[in-house]
């Protein structure tokens, strides 16, 4: 297999790449994928030189002309989506038809983040307006590695219809799909879109390089707690996405099929490796026994090997030190007294493979219960009412997205309150109109939005009063 050398890119042309390069290596087989160089504070500087310079020239083409270019970079995307969903799969691990259809979506995210950009700056910019709408500048957009396009891809529309330029700074263990968005970005005018690979001293660098004006990160707690301190120091804007630990309750009156399938493909997809992956569920003691056979049975039959093999459902894990994580979380539970059902030992062979495992009756104190996991783990804790796994679903440091399925009107209300950013009862249904995303405690801060709204979020807007000349 061919490999690929990542570059920045920046002002519109691809850095040359030096010669201290890191490798990425395939987490299915062990192959090596391609090499990238970190960027140092010198190469991040560059990077931001060219967004700043870029800036103005952006916002000055207009909302109609920006909404064109970017409809332009939604049509590459989707035209990229095969290559970059292969490379995506190359190095993280996931199912290449899977990472093809969320790319596919994120082109669908970038149309509708864009698609209300001319009105929204022509309200607020009239003669008579008294609000005034303005980029914040340069944005700096730092991402993890288990959607390494859709993270970029995601926000990123969003940022740049509102007038603002952009460095992006992708995780170092999944850098090369980022790298190839430069062919999609490309119809951009130089400086507007920038990429510097690297690891946390990267990341760190963009933050702190004074003339960024706006952060927006997506990882874990404990980088987004250091990244929000400097923000903080900066006392400039930061969006956090951070981290979850999300529950799903069950009640006693559902299908036992339907909710074991919910269960199982919110725990196992992209190997239990999604910030909203299903980490705890709460099923009333009613239904217990069979939907937990049920849930063992479905959780058995999903294909694992890697992603290039079209008939798997479960990759890898990205690395060796997350099975270890994910097995530690395993481990330690079934000491304190938890039963694990299938699963729960590394599976052999190349690659960072873990089997779906399924935990039943982990204590509350175990790390299986309170941190986020991250793995192909389905845990189980059977409950004496909807009522009890309500309140235990929401006893809990993280606030990032909560389920419920029950056909209980009553108890539908009682669902409504979990305390997340989001909340989907019965696998969700029509809801509000671009609803924001906004995660709560350890799950971050500051308000996502996949459509329109999202320029709320990404503009600075200020009053200005009229009065009559005398
Ligand atoms: P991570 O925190 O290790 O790294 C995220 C990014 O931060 C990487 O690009 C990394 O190089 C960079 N970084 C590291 N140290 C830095 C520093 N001091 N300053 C600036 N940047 C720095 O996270 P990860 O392991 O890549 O990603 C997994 C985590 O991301 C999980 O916790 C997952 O839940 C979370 N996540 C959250 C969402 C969401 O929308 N809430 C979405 C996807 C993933």
């Amino acid at each position: 297999m061919t490999q690929i050398y990542g570059s920045n890119w920046i002002n519109g042309t691809q850095s040359t790449l030096g010669t201290d390069t890191t490798k990425i290596f395939d987490p299915a087989t062990g192959d090596l994928v391609g090499h990238f160089q970190a960027s140092d504070s010198a190469e991040v500087a560059r990077a931001v030189k060219a967004a700043k310079c870029a800036q103005s020239g952006w916002w000055e083409l207009g909302a109609q002309r920006r909404t064109e270019l970017l409809n332009q970079v939604a049509d590459n995307l989707r035209n990229s989506s095969h290559l970059l969903a292969e490379i995506e799969s190359r190095e993280m691990g996931k199912p290449i038809a899977m990472a093809q259809t969320d790319i596919h979506g994120s082109a669908e995210v970038i149309e509708n983040q864009i698609s209300g950009a001319i009105e929204f700056f022509a309200e607020s910019s009239s003669s008579t307006g008294r609000l005034v709408r303005r980029p914040y500048g340069v944005a700096a957009l730092i991402t993890p590695w288990n959607y390494p396009v859709c993270q970029v891809t995601d926000v990123v529309g969003a940022l740049l219809v509102a007038g603002n330029t952009v460095v992006v700074k992708p995780s170092e263990k999944a850098p090369l799909s980022v790298a190839a968005l430069s062919e999609v970005f490309d119809c951009l005018p130089p400086g507007v879109f920038n990429i510097v690979l690297g690891n946390g001293a990267t990341g760190s660098a963009l933050i702190e390089n004074p003339d960024v004006d706006l952060v927006h990160f997506t990882g874990s707690v404990a980088t987004g707690r250091k990244v929000g301190a400097v923000a903080g120091a900066r006392l400039i804007p930061c969006f956090l996405e951070l981290g979850g630990k999300d529950p799903l309750v069950i009640d006693e009156d559902v299908d036992i099929k339907w909710a074991a399938e919910i269960a199982v493909t919110g725990s196992l997809f992209n190997t239990g490796q999604v910030c909203t992956s299903v980490e705890r569920i709460y099923v009333h003691k009613n239904i217990a026994e069979p939907f937990i056979s049920e849930l063992v049975a479905q959780a058995s039959s999903w294909t694992i090997g890697p992603g290039s093999d079209p008939s798997n459902q479960l990759g890898p894990l990205i690395d060796g030190s997350q099975r270890d994580l994910v097995h530690e979380h395993v481990f330690e539970a079934q000491l304190k007294g938890a039963q694990v059902l299938i699963g729960g030992e590394p599976l052999p062979g190349p690659g960072f493979f873990y089997p779906p495992t399924v935990v039943l009756n982990p204590p509350d104190d175990s790390r299986l219960m309170t941190e986020e996991t991250f793995g192909p783990v389905i845990t189980v804790c059977v409950v004496e009412s909807f009522e009890e796994g309500i309140t235990r679903a929401n006893s809990t440091s993280f606030g990032l997205s909560a389920g419920a399925l029950t056909a209980n009107p009553q108890h539908v209300a009682a669902a409504s309150h979990l305390s997340a950013g989001m909340v989907t009862i019965n696998g969700g249904g029509e809801g509000p109109d671009d609803p924001p995303f906004e995660p709560t405690r350890f799950s971050g801060s500051g308000r996502l939005f996949f459509g329109p709204r999202a320029l709320e979020a990404y503009t600075t807007a200020y009053a200005v009063n009229i009065g009559e000349a005398k």
